[in-house]
């Protein structure tokens, strides 16, 4: 028995205690006043909080101006060698689970299987192997194209096959595809739901990446349970009524519009659609929230000038929305582990969850800045930072 003593920060009430956090077999016991005597006592100083998560990322992509390219002109063993170096990274920013929403060929489904028995240190990975995309559709480039409510659901079969544990649909265009207009419908409903009910079936989160307001209410509607980006047009009220009905998330990921404006190098076509969305996307964000749609950590963490990890940025970014600091650490936890489909696993104090930790030099209630500045890592209650 471990028991972690110092100053804790629990997203769920947003209240800052004193005390020990007890530990057995990797997992929360309780939490205590003080440490049982038994326990080996681990003391911390700062402020802990549940290990962060990331909800969107792309292990195959190195943040690089243009990555796609730079990934399709490298054996694929070199993608495997950095994505292993960005899983360190991870750890040492304190982000102890992530989910992988596209990776070449899957190989992020083969990280997250490395990690899970120890052969290479890393947070928790929940991959979605491949996108599903229609013909020439958003992410075709690494991803499956399927046709039609069967294709799609024989391609998600497939990916599950592989060990997928997460779906990635395409309900819309985006803007790192050439040709394709970002808000642009994409699947049809009836193709959407198709995945999304194998993803249920698994007990398994279907994300679509989903930008036009149209595709955001047709995927809500089909079941899935992360709307990605969600950037284009003005929402509406149904929209944000949908988001709250099915008990969906969204994933903003603020993030990568911040980094490809950035940016010097990345291909005009991705500027220029960027440009045409930023201003709306974090309108949208903060509209969503104030609505009570609940909001994600995500960062899409791969795009341009969006390196491995970047969710501190992504959290300043949210904070500056006018998000209040409460519900930005919830993003990066207990809602997350939502994202994730880890509920109670992960993103939490509570017992029965992973005693995964983050130690913050600063109090994340008072400024997102705090996430920048982190001390000691645990997973699992064993120091991996
Ligand atoms: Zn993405």
């Amino acid at each position: 028995m471990r028991a972690f003593t110092g100053t804790f920060v629990f997203p769920e009430t947003g209240l800052i205690e004193a005390g020990a956090l007890v530990v057995e077999k990797g997992r929360v016991l309780a939490f205590e006043k003080k440490a049982p005597e038994t326990a080996e006592v681990v003391k911390l100083s700062g402020y802990a909080v549940p290990g962060l998560i990331d909800a969107h990322v792309h292990l195959s992509f190195s943040g690089a101006p243009d990555p796609i390219s730079e990934m399709e002109a490298e054996p694929r063993e070199a993608t495997v060698v950095r994505a292993i170096r960005y899983l360190r990274a991870y750890l040492e920013a304190g982000v102890t689970a992530l989910r992988d929403l596209g990776s070449r060929d899957g190989l992020a489904v083969g990280l997250a299987y490395a990690v899970e028995k120890g052969l290479v240190p890393g947070p928790r990975v929940v991959a979605a192997g491949r996108v599903i995309t229609p013909t020439g559709g958003h992410g075709h480039r690494h991803g499956v194209e399927a046709d039609g409510p069967d294709a799609v659901r024989r391609a998600a079969r497939e990916e599950f096959k592989r060990g997928a544990k997460a779906l990635k649909l395409m309900a819309t265009g985006g803007v790192m595809t050439p040709g394709v207009k970002a808000g642009a419908e994409m699947f049809e409903e009836e193709e959407l739901r198709a995945g999304a009910r194998e993803a249920e079936k698994r007990g398994a989160v279907a994300a679509a990446h989903a930008q036009g307001l149209f595709g955001i209410k047709a995927a809500l509607r089909a079941g899935v349970k992360t709307i990605e980006h969600g950037a284009f047009d003005r929402w509406d009220e149904e929209a944000f009524r949908l988001f709250k009905q099915e008990s969906a998330l969204l994933v903003p990921t603020l993030a990568a519009p911040d980094g490809i404006l950035r940016g010097e190098g990345v291909p005009a076509f991705m500027v220029e659609k960027t440009k045409s969305i930023a201003e709306r996307h974090r309108e949208n964000t903060f509209e969503a929230w104030r609505a009570g749609v609940t909001i994600a950590a995500g960062t899409d963490a791969g795009t341009p000038y969006n390196p491995h990890p970047n969710l501190a940025r992504e959290l300043v970014l949210l904070a500056e929305l006018g998000i209040d600091l409460e519900d930005v650490l919830r993003a990066a936890t207990s809602y997350a582990a939502r994202a994730l489909g880890l509920e109670g696993e992960v993103g939490s104090f509570r017992p029965g969850a992973w005693a995964d930790l983050a130690v913050l030099e600063e109090n994340p209630l008072e400024s997102a800045t705090a996430y920048a500045r982190v001390g000691a890592v645990f997973k699992a209650g064993e120091p991996v930072a």
